[in-house]
C-alpha cells in the first residue's frame, strides 16, 4: 500500500512515499511562486524515483502553509501534528522538537506517549529562521554548511545587542568593518538565534531528548549554539527537513486506518 506526505513550507516542497509502512522515496524543490505547480513536480519526482505510478498511492495528506493548494492531497493536517509525527518516528524518544524552516521556527512539547501537550510558533520577525541565516551567511560571506566548523573556532564571541533582523544586519556590517574576526561574528550569531528559541519556548518547559528539525538542522553552528543554551544534547534525526512530510505521510496511513489509534492522539 502507497502513500504520500505533501509538506508545503514557505521556502521548500517536501515530499516522503512510504510502502507499507516503510520509506520509499522522499523528494525536495524550492517552493517558489507556483505552489501547485512545484508541489506535483515535486510529487512526480518521488514516485518516479519509486517507480510507483500516481494512481496507485491509496492516499495522500498535504501539510505547511501551502496545504490547501495541493489538488492531489485527499486530506490536510496541521504543521504542529505532522512534525510530531513525523519527528516522533525519526526520534522515537523525542519530547521537544524544534523546527527551524525558511520563514518561522515552532518548539513542541511532547508527553511520553508522543502526543502534543503545547507549542509555541516565532513571532512576525524573521530572526531565528532560515532565511536570516542565508542573509547573514552573504553578508560574512562564511557558507551556511560552514558555520558549525567556524563556531568552533570563535575565541571571543560577539554578544549581539538586538534580536530584530534589521538591528543585528547592520550591526553584523559595523563589527565587519571594525575587524572582528568573522568566527566571532557566527558564533555571535547563531547565539542569538538559540536564544530567540529559548526565550521564545520558555514557558513550555523544554524536556530532552531535545530533537532539532527543518532544514536549518542542517546548519551545525545553531544545533551547537542551541546545545549551549539549552545546556542539553540536541539530536538531529536523518531525513530532519523532511519530519513534516514525514508525519503527513504517517497521517495518510492513519486515514486508511492503517495506523494504531496512539498516533490520533498527536491532534
Ligand atoms: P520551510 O519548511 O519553512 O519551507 P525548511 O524546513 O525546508 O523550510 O528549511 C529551509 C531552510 O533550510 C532554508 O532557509 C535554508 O537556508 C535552510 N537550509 C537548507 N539546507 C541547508 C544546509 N545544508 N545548511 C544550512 N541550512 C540549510
Amino acid at each position: 500500500m502507497y502513500v504520500a506526505g505533501i509538506d508545503v513550507g514557505s521556502t521548500a516542497t517536501k515530499v516522503v512515499l512510504l510502502a507499507d509502512g516503510r520509506l520509499k522515496a522522499a523528494a525536495i524543490e524550492n517552493t517558489g511562486a507556483d505552489i501547485a505547480k512545484t508541489t506535483s513536480l515535486c510529487l512526480e519526482k518521488a514516485l518516479r524515483d519509486a517507480r510507483i505510478e500516481a494512481r496507485n498511492l491509496a492516499s495522500v495528506v498535504a501539510t505547511g502553509y501551502g496545504r490547501e493548494k495541493v489538488s492531489e492531497a485527499n486530506k490536510t493536517v496541521c504543521e504542529i501534528s505532522c512534525l510530531a509525527r513525523g519527528s516522533r518516528e525519526l526520534a522515537p524518544r523525542a519530547r521537544t522538537i524544534i523546527d527551524i524552516g525558511g520563514r518561522d521556527f515552532r518548539v513542541i512539547r511532547l508527553d511520553e506517549s508522543g502526543a502534543v501537550v503545547n507549542s509555541v510558533v516565532n513571532d512576525r520577525c524573521a530572526a531565528g529562521t532560515g532565511r536570516f541565516l542565508e542573509l547573514m551567511a552573504q553578508k560574512t560571506g562564511i557558507e551556511l554548511s560552514d558555520f558549525g566548523r567556524v563556531w568552533c573556532q570563535a575565541r571571543e564571541p560577539v554578544k549581539l545587542s538586538s534580536s530584530c533582523t534589521v538591528f543585528i544586519a547592520s550591526e553584523v556590517e559595523e563589527l565587519m568593518a571594525r575587524g572582528v574576526p568573522r568566527p566571532a561574528i557566527i558564533r555571535g550569531i547563531c547565539d542569538a538565534v538559540a536564544e530567540k528559541i529559548a526565550c521564545a519556548s520558555k514557558d513550555l518547559g523544554v524536556e530532552p531528548p531535545v530533537v532539532l528539525v527543518g532544514g536549518v538542522s542542517q546548519n551545525h553552528g545553531i544545533r551547537k549554539a542551541l546545545e549551549k543554551c539549552f545546556s542539553s544534547r540536541i539530536v538531529v534525526p536523518p531525513m530532519a527537513q523532511f519530519a513534516g512530510a514525514y508525519g503527513a505521510a504517517l497521517a495518510a496511513m492513519e486515514a486508511l486506518g492503517m495506523l494504531e489509534v496512539s498516533c490520533a492522539r498527536n491532534g
